[in-house]
């Protein structure tokens, strides 16, 4: 191989990077935006009880529609958020109107909100969920913090005083995407988490798959041993969740038990004894 050769190769990958990092800027500036334009929405996915397949939560996602690029996925434009500092205003934003949202269901559906590892780390992160929770009068049980592991290593003694602060208020808190990143399991027992929910990777074809099988039957007798629930993510198929049934999971999120959706889309759920107690109070 040449020297100009190499020498172009590299003139290439220069253009390409310059390309990405140009990109992401453009991205964040309209980021930064997106929240005054009312560019951002949460939409919610159910969380269902396995056994009997009531739902008993959501999860709140966040949603980016920009009028020049349209929809952008939250792999896109999350980790652009948290490099540029702009995740703190826009957790502020979801956690304030996902809180806002669920204080008006029924009790005792829970609303599970993500949380990055910037914000956990930030400053004052546990007087700000106190905050939120006086403010909109959603009670401190129905309110889940979902956190990945990856969220924790930056300072693992910061986040373990942050979660117990956290925690201290009564809040619920879910360790995401497990078995995935820096997974570590003392982790799992050195953090006060109230729920694993099991990466969507693991459970993939796990009706098909024995490695999946294995390591989510691992998960399984992990959340037993340890006294806490499982929550399986990314259920697509009638056999995927045939499989979880089977292994006594606790909980299960993904397609085919419902969507992300409007909240809207939700309502003869999560209102469902208020239009009860309407029509009561309207009989009387
Ligand atoms: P996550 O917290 O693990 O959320 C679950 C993701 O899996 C969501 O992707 C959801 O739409 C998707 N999903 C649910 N069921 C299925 C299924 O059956 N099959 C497949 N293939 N996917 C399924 P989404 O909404 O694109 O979000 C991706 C990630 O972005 C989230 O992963 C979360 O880490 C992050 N994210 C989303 N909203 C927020 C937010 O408000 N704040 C922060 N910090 N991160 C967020
Ligand atoms: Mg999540
Ligand atoms: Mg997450
Ligand atoms: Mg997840």
């Amino acid at each position: 191989r040449s020297k100009a050769e190499g020498r172009n190769t590299y003139r290439f990958f220069e253009a390409k990077m310059g390309e990405e990092t140009r990109e992401r800027r453009l991205i964040e500036h309209e980021l930064r935006q997106a929240m005054s334009r009312g560019e951002l929405k949460l939409v919610y996915q159910p969380q269902v009880q396995i056994d009997s397949g009531e739902i008993i939560g959501f999860e709140a996602l966040m949603r980016w529609h920009n009028r020049l690029r349209g929809d952008v996925p939250p792999s896109i434009f999350i980790p652009i958020a948290e490099e540029s500092g702009l995740i703190i205003q826009l957790g502020d934003w979801a956690l304030l109107e996902a809180c806002r949202e669920a204080a008006s269901w029924e009790e005792p559906l829970t609303v599970a909100v993500n949380i990055s590892g910037v914000q956990l780390h930030s400053q004052g992160f546990a007087q700000k969920i106190h905050d939120v929770l006086l403010k909109t009068g959603l009670p401190p049980h129905r309110l889940e913090l979902e956190i990945t592991e990856t969220a924790l290593i930056k300072d693992m003694n910061r986040a373990l005083g942050t979660l117990r602060q956290v925690k201290s208020l009564g809040v619920r808190v879910a360790m995401d995407d497990f078995g995935t990143g820096y997974s570590s399991l003392s982790n799992i027992r050195a953090f006060p988490f109230d729920v694993i929910k099991i990466d969507r990777s693991f459970i993939k074809s796990v009706d098909k798959n024995a490695q999946a099988a294995a390591i989510v039957r691992a998960v399984l007798g992990l959340g037993r041993g340890l006294g806490l629930p499982v929550l399986a993510e990314g259920i697509e198929t009638s056999d995927e969740l045939k499989f979880l049934i089977d292994e006594f999971c606790t909980a299960g999120q993904g397609f085919h038990l419902g969507e992300p959706a409007s909240i809207e889309h939700f309502d003869h759920i999560v209102h469902a004894n208020s239009h009860v107690g309407e029509k009561k109070a309207a009989a009387s």
